[in-house]
């Protein structure tokens, strides 16, 4: 196995038009920090036709003239910052006499981050992780690292004519910088895959985002599982003409559990006798029945004889 295939298959660097020679791994500093370095370089035949004049190359009109050197960040080797030192092969024109140089899929045009390492950063995003410490993992900067983010973000296409049969609405805070209180997000019932985040969960943007998919998509809709926030009712009625409203159980538990607390305190507030009683046991008032303990009698703070939890 020559050297070239070995540094390729460790850095998985998948361009055919890379060469290492022997001594081609050293530990340099860069920017203060011991980094290893692979210097390396790039070059392939004089291409059939010149990118900026566009005329094609009868007679040797390209031909190779001189080379670049760049230096670009690869995800760290054993925790050691790494770097390619490419040394890219530049090509002149003779039709147009402009020079442009070698490219390589393994980084994009005048950057000098690798691709590999804009992968990392996006795959250690999905982490609970800053976007600082994501930075120094990749000795790159915090600036980087929010751009690169951005960038993917636009490129987050949303599918507008499919949606799941079963879907779950809910909100939750999310950041400072959204008008809204609170922000909306919508999932698939059955996967449990979150399928959008909206930063506002009033009722006109609800509407305004849900209409944006096709007819076809959002008759297909069969059941929405949500809380009693009533927006969402009309929200449902308005975009999903087949859809079935479930309320989760959760929320109806929520609900039952806040009247009984609230009936308990008026009928403290009314009865003077019984108001340490309702308000030191009431949470026995909420326990459901069977569980209720019907075989020990013992001695309860504000009543006078032994009892069970059931009297
Ligand atoms: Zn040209």
């Amino acid at each position: 196995m020559s050297i070239t295939h070995s540094i390729v298959s460790v850095l998985n660097l998948k361009d055919p038009h890379l060469h290492f020679s022997e001594d081609c791994v050293s530990s340099q500093s860069i920017r203060g920090v011991d980094s290893l370095v692979f210097s390396g370089s790039l070059s392939y035949d004089p291409p059939s036709s010149c990118p900026l004049c566009g005329s094609s190359n009868p007679g040797s009109a390209i031909i190779k003239h001189g080379t670049k050197s760049s230096l670009i960040t690869l995800p760290s080797v054993s925790r050691r910052p790494a770097y390619l030192r490419l040394k890219k092969q530049r090509f002149l024109c003779k039709h147009c006499g402009h020079t442009f140089t070698a490219s390589t899929s393994i980084v994009l045009p005048h950057c000098f981050i690798s691709n590999n390492t804009r992968l990392s950063i996006a795959l250690d995003a999905k982490m609970k992780t800053s976007e600082k410490d994501i930075a120094f993992r990749h000795s790159v900067s915090h600036a980087t690292v929010n751009s690169l983010l951005q960038q993917l973000y636009q490129d987050f296409k949303v599918q507008r004519n499919f949606l799941p049969p079963h879907l779950c609405f809910d909100e939750f805070r999310s950041v400072k910088g959204v008008d809204a209180s609170m922000s909306f997000l919508f999932l698939n019932a059955e996967s449990g895959q979150i399928l959008n985040i909206l930063p506002d969960r009033r009722m006109p943007a609800l509407i305004r985002y849900f209409m944006s998919y096709s007819r076809k998509a959002r008759e297909a809709v069969k059941t929405v599982c949500m809380d009693m926030y009533s927006p969402y009712f009309s929200v449902v009625h308005h975009c999903f003409p087949h859809a079935k409203i479930i309320l989760d159980r959760f929320h109806i538990v929520q609900l039952l559990s806040r009247a009984l607390n609230k009936t308990r305190v008026n009928f403290m507030n009314q009865s003077k006798p019984h108001y340490n009683k309702l308000k030191r046991y009431w949470k026995l008032l909420l326990k459901f029945e069977d569980d209720l303990n019907d075989q020990d009698f013992k001695k309860w703070v504000c009543f006078p004889s032994l009892m069970r939890e059931i009297d």
